[in-house]
């Protein structure tokens, strides 16, 4: 079997004993260990002389680097997050454009692709996340690098109208189309990819999925990204700290719990999600005191300005809500901005009565599966799940809300806290049927068996522009 070398943006740390940090991690290391290969990117670090490190681990070589300051602020806290991210999450309103930042984009993707070059055997394939990497493909063959090269985004492909606010959609989408296969979350997100191809560019998309524009042959496919279901079902059950978690009535009775857990980002629909909470306990009084809401959101990209501001939004909307409703023996809402361990996780998922799991925008939510997964199939808790996280296309029995309506998601809060056994077990069942028959194992193995199958390409251009470009 070829060997597999994996390029994100960020290198997982390879820590012992540590359960591994979610489905990117879990995913590529399996894939990794079983063909061997190299795991490339990032060490996180913003490094003045930035060195390249290797280190072998079970079969994987992780090659990792730091990034110089300049790097850092165009790259990533840059182009990367403050105009790919917002705009691919449909927030137009939070993005920022710089001609500069975009330059240092392509810059370090360029610098990334003749760092790889000599780590490459001629039988290697390549497999690219997410949107940091946007062009890697086209550095590579600029390079000479004639493996194939797919990609795969996390995050969703916008509408046309939305994705043509980012001066150069243009240049940087036939980057995009130097890959051999580009996998999306959902079948929305492929559509509003070849919606581009076709109506922008003119480009034609073939019944086959394979697909030409700028004079570029490829292919897409759907590849929902999925959990390990049965090692979240031992997490869950090897917790024993539920019982501090979960507090208790007046009467001794447990409180049904809401659990929700995110990082702290924009896309998430947290502040939305307080005050569909709040809505609930104005409206529906009866579960005042019989209620509590967990919200965990550790704090993500801390150094970009709007992260700054939904973190001070969402501290002031629990402060009114803990404020205007506590009693002495209730706290209705607690807030916890800081990151917890899976297991700990998978074990309050468990034992809590309510995943209430509302992104304004999401890829796809691994959180919505994990929550399922986590659940005792004999008294299962109830997924209320917005419509715009990717997971809502396979978890069709879960409550599904629209972040926008907020007396709409109190409503179905209040469905979910009154649901007898029998359909929550009815709908638990449908919702595992989805998350095992499209595991991290079909996620991986799907993605790799179409790009080993497609065609690899000639280079294109000559290395004496690829070294002008990066220069
Ligand atoms: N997670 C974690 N600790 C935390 C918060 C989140 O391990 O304190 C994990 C969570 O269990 C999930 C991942 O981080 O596996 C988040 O993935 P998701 O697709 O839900 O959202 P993303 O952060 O990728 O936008």
């Amino acid at each position: 079997m070829s060997r597999l070398v994996v390029v994100s943006n960020r290198v997982a740390p390879i820590e012992e004993g540590k359960a591994a940090a979610g489905g990117l991690a879990v995913g590529v290391q399996d894939a990794l260990r079983k063909s061997g290969g190299i795991w490339f990117g990032w060490n996180g670090e913003v490094d003045a002389d930035p060195q390249t490190r290797s280190e072998t681990k079970d079969n994987i070589t992780y090659v990792t680097f730091g990034l110089t300051k300049r790097d850092y602020d165009q790259y990533y806290r840059g182009f990367s997050n403050a105009t790919l991210w917002p705009v691919f999450h449909y927030r137009i309103d939070l993005a920022r454009y710089s001609r500069e930042e975009y330059e240092g984009y392509r810059r370090v993707n360029n610098a990334l692709a003749e760092r790889l070059k000599p780590l490459l055997k001629p039988d290697d394939i390549i497999w690219v996340h997410d949107y940091h990497l946007i062009p890697f493909a086209e550095a590579c063959r600029m390079y000479g690098i004639r493996n194939r090269i797919g990609f795969f985004l996390h995050i969703p492909f916008p509408a046309p109208e939305i994705l043509t606010a980012i001066p150069p959609h243009n240049e940087l989408l036939k980057t995009l189309c130097f890959y051999d296969l580009i996998g999306f979350q959902t079948e929305t997100d492929r559509l509003a990819f070849e919606d581009y191809i076709t109506r922008e560019v003119r480009g034609l998309v073939r019944a086959d999925g394979s697909l030409t524009a700028y004079g570029l042959n490829f292919r897409t496919g759907v590849y929902p990204i999925g959990v390990v279901p049965d090692e979240i079902r031992r997490q869950a059950e090897s917790y024993k700290g539920r019982r501090n978690v979960i507090s208790r009535t007046a009467d001794g009775e447990l409180r049904k719990t809401i659990i929700a857990v995110d990082r702290l980002d924009y896309s998430k629909g947290l502040v939305e999600r307080f005050r569909a909470y709040e809505n609930l306990l104005d409206r529906f009084p009866e579960h005042r005191r019989n209620v509590q809401f967990i919200q965990i959101a550790p704090t993500s990209r801390s150094d970009v300005r709007t992260y700054q501001h939904i973190r001070k939004q969402l501290e002031t909307e629990a402060g009114h809500i803990n404020g205007r409703l506590s009693e002495l023996d209730w706290t209705p809402l607690r807030y916890l901005n800081k990151s917890h361990d899976r297991r700990i996780l998978m074990g309050l998922f468990r034992a809590a009565d309510i995943g209430f799991v509302t992104p304004l925008r999401d890829g796809m939510n691994l959180v919505a599966k994990e929550y399922v997964a986590a659940q005792d199939p004999e008294d299962p808790g109830v997924l209320v799940l917005s419509r715009f996280a990717g997971s809502a296309r396979e978890l069709t029995s879960a409550l599904i809300v629209n972040p926008y309506d907020t007396a709409g998601m109190a409503e179905a809060l209040d469905r979910a806290l009154r649901m007898p056994l029998q359909e929550r077990k009815e709908r638990y069942e449908n919702m595992m049927r989805a998350i095992r028959s499209a595991d991290l194992a079909a996620w991986r193995d799907g993605f790799l068996r179409d790009l080993r199958a497609s065609a690899s390409r000639p280079t294109l251009i000559s290395t004496k522009r690829a070294k002008a470009s990066s220069a």
